[in-house]
């Protein structure tokens, strides 16, 4: 079964020049239909930007160009919104969720301690990208709870999905986020969301920590001691995208 890469919002630093990342999307085709992982900025956005899209969109350079969308994406796939049955969010994060209006059918699954961070309080600067009305078309929502279960080492939750995939609590960068692991054709692909940056570019931990939490040296030595897991995280450096077109 097929796992494809989608850039579903691109977002690249004044300085240094050379940091132009994405946003990974990952479309799965399952014996359950297309599941997304993660479903980028939603058209909605393109039309009425929430707080934190200005934002970005002052502090940041972004195309803002709404062929970026998972939905548009997909329908040049050949497919249309309503194939997509299910769709796995690391975290409640605007750029991870607003696209999730694109797809009103589709059931969202996470973890349930995302899902309770996302409707509590604020309680950080970075709680201010929780956008509540980005579940405003009131989704069907499949809350997932821990088990005594593992992936490798990692404790995880095993969705009801074939071929095999998990979510991986990585809770740091939010207070519920995941990772997902699953099992393509080529062997195991651990997506870890925003619990790292892109593993193949030298950022300083300090910075990785401050922002995406405490995961990444675990991960980083996950991926050297398994050569034969793919390791992504979700804002890849662009040029990823362009290889794995
Ligand atoms: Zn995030």
């Amino acid at each position: 079964m097929a796992i494809h890469f989608l850039n579903t919002f691109s977002c690249s630093a004044h300085f240094p020049k050379e940091w132009g990342t994405g946003l990974l999307s990952l479309l799965i085709e399952s014996e359950q239909g297309l599941i997304l992982v993660d479903a980028g900025l939603g058209s909605e956005e393109y039309k009425n930007p929430s707080l934190f899209t200005r934002i970005f969109r002052r502090i940041t350079k972004m195309p803002f160009d709404p062929r970026e969308t998972a939905l548009h994406q997909i329908r040049q796939l050949g497919y249309q919104p309503e194939d997509i049955r299910h769709i796995l969010l690391t975290h409640m994060h605007f750029d991870h969720l607003s696209g999730i209006a694109d797809f009103p059918q589709a059931k969202i699954h996470l973890f349930r301690d995302e899902f309770d961070a996302f409707l509590g309080r604020r309680k950080s600067f970075f709680d201010l990208a929780y956008v509540r009305e980005h579940i405003a078309h009131h989704p069907v929502f499949v809350l997932h709870d821990l088990t005594d279960e593992k992936w490798f080492d990692f404790d995880a939750i095993r969705l009801p999905f074939s071929p095999e995939i998990w979510l991986i609590p990585l809770v740091g960068h939010t207070r519920g986020h995941c990772g997902v692991a699953v099992k393509t054709e080529k062997g195991w692909h651990l997506h870890s969301g925003d619990a790292a940056a892109d593993f193949r570019q030298d950022i300083p931990a300090w910075a990785i920590r401050l922002v995406l939490g405490p995961h990444e040296p675990r991960l980083r030595a996950f991926g050297e001691a398994h050569p034969e897991v793919a390791l992504t995280s979700s804002h890849m450096f662009l040029d990823f995208f362009e290889k794995n077109d």
